[in-house]
């Protein structure tokens, strides 16, 4: 069996160990010219741990990264807004802050010569024909035939949009500016500040005193920010003093790194012989910290369809069936919850203020919240996943 997978993110990677394992012959087509240790600090949340545990990875992912007991999150005027903590759902549960290119990187070393990697591969679009796929490549090259092609290619995937499958993408105005520096002044929590809804900043630990930081912006922020650095470091700082060590070594705007995001609603995944998996299907905003986490369950999922079933069609119609209602739930709620801590609506900031330090005091509602953080929530009713 040949496999095609579009895209060496983590989504990809891991699909590509878990098929690999099974003794398929994966070609794995990244646009790229390298891959590395790039990105950010992620939140590898229980769900995550989860499926890294069942690859047998998570203790190499874990061998640099902080334990996350708690998510804190204050208004500007050092109000308590939120703090929830991860054992208040299951004793001893946590999340860990680690470096995205670390986890990257385990996924990698995993690999196995089933699989051949073609960087600096561009794919365009994938067509199928009669129990075969073929892709083509930005150069017009054909590679193929495949027995089934996964896209994994990310939030912008091009073989989404080549596709015959309809989705709706909304992208957002705002996004965030990070840099990855080193402090010791937050430890053991992912620490948030927000002002009304224009503002939301934070610090994420990595481990060994590394610090993922970032500073929610849109896009014309971004270029004041660059224009007048000095001054926005002044603001940082009177918003932000927990980030001070971060923004005092912080020498010039080149420094920070701007990504926005996107929201996508895909009712369909497979067509023909393509599946799409990840942020090429299921991209949203990453306010409940659940991309990395979602990533890997899609990939675990699709394999464990495959050995229920042991036919990579069936498979990606198993998988389509009990992956939707997952990945709905959290793609509404995500959608729901962003404009009250990034948006123009004023209004929402000081509901939010009033609102969430009540709902938090009581102990039902936390529960829920840690349900949700965890990345096992199936759907609005309660229930979890058990992998
Ligand atoms: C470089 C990078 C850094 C990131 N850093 C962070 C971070 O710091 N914190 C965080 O929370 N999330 C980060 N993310 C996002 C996070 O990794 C994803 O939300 C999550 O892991 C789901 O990943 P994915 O594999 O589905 O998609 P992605 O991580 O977006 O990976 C998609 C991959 O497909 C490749 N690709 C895209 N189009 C094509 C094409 N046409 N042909 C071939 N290859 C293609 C891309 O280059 C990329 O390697 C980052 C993503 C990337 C790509």
């Amino acid at each position: 069996m040949q496999i095609a997978i579009v895209g060496f993110g983590i989504t990809g990677a891991a699909l590509a160990v878990l098929l690999s394992r099974r003794g398929l012959r994966v070609q794995l087509f990244e646009q790229a010219p390298n891959v590395g240790p790039v990105g950010a600090g992620i939140l590898l949340q229980p769900a995550g741990q989860e499926v890294l545990a069942a690859l047998g990875l998570l203790d190499s992912a874990l061998q640099q990264a902080e334990r996350i007991a708690e998510v804190r999150v204050r208004t500007h005027r050092h109000h308590p807004l939120v703090r929830i903590r991860y054992d208040e759902w299951q004793a001893g549960q946590c999340a860990y802050g680690l470096h995205r290119g670390r986890l990257f990187e385990v996924l990698r070393q995993a690999l196995d010569d089933r699989v051949q990697v073609h960087l600096n591969t561009r794919v365009k679009r994938c067509l199928t024909c009669n129990a075969n796929a073929i892709i083509m490549d930005a150069q017009g090259n054909e590679h193929g035939p495949f027995d089934w092609v996964f896209g994994c290619d990310g939030g912008g995937s091009t073989l989404r949009r080549n596709s015959a499958l309809p989705f709706h993408e909304y992208r957002y105005s705002c996004g965030a500016l990070w840099h990855i520096g080193h402090t010791n002044r937050v430890r053991g929590q992912l620490f948030q500040v927000t002002k009304g809804t224009q503002r939301l900043c934070g610090l994420l630990p990595t481990g060994d005193g590394e610090c993922s930081f970032f500073w929610g912006a849109t896009a014309d922020e971004v270029a004041a920010i660059r224009a007048d650095f000095t001054g926005w470091k002044t603001e940082a700082l009177r918003l932000f003093p927990e980030s001070g060590d971060i923004l005092h070594a912080l020498q010039s705007p080149d420094e920070l790194i701007f990504t926005t995001w996107r929201h996508l609603s895909l009712p369909q995944v497979v067509s023909g012989r393509l599946l799409l998996l990840g942020d090429a299907a299921f991209a949203s905003s990453p306010h409940l910290g659940q991309g990395v986490n979602l990533g890997l369950l899609d990939a675990w999922m699709y394999d464990q369809a495959l050995a229920s079933t042991n036919d990579l069609s069936a498979a990606a119609e198993q998988y389509a069936q009990i992956r939707q209602q997952q990945r709905r739930f959290y793609a509404h709620l995500t959608y729901l919850l962003s404009p009250f801590f990034q948006s123009t609506i004023k209004g929402w900031g000081t509901l939010r203020d009033i609102g969430l330090p009540l709902l938090c005091a009581t102990p039902p509602f936390r529960r829920q919240m840690v349900s949700v953080l965890t990345g096992l929530r199936k759907n609005w009713w309660g229930g979890t996943m058990k992998l």
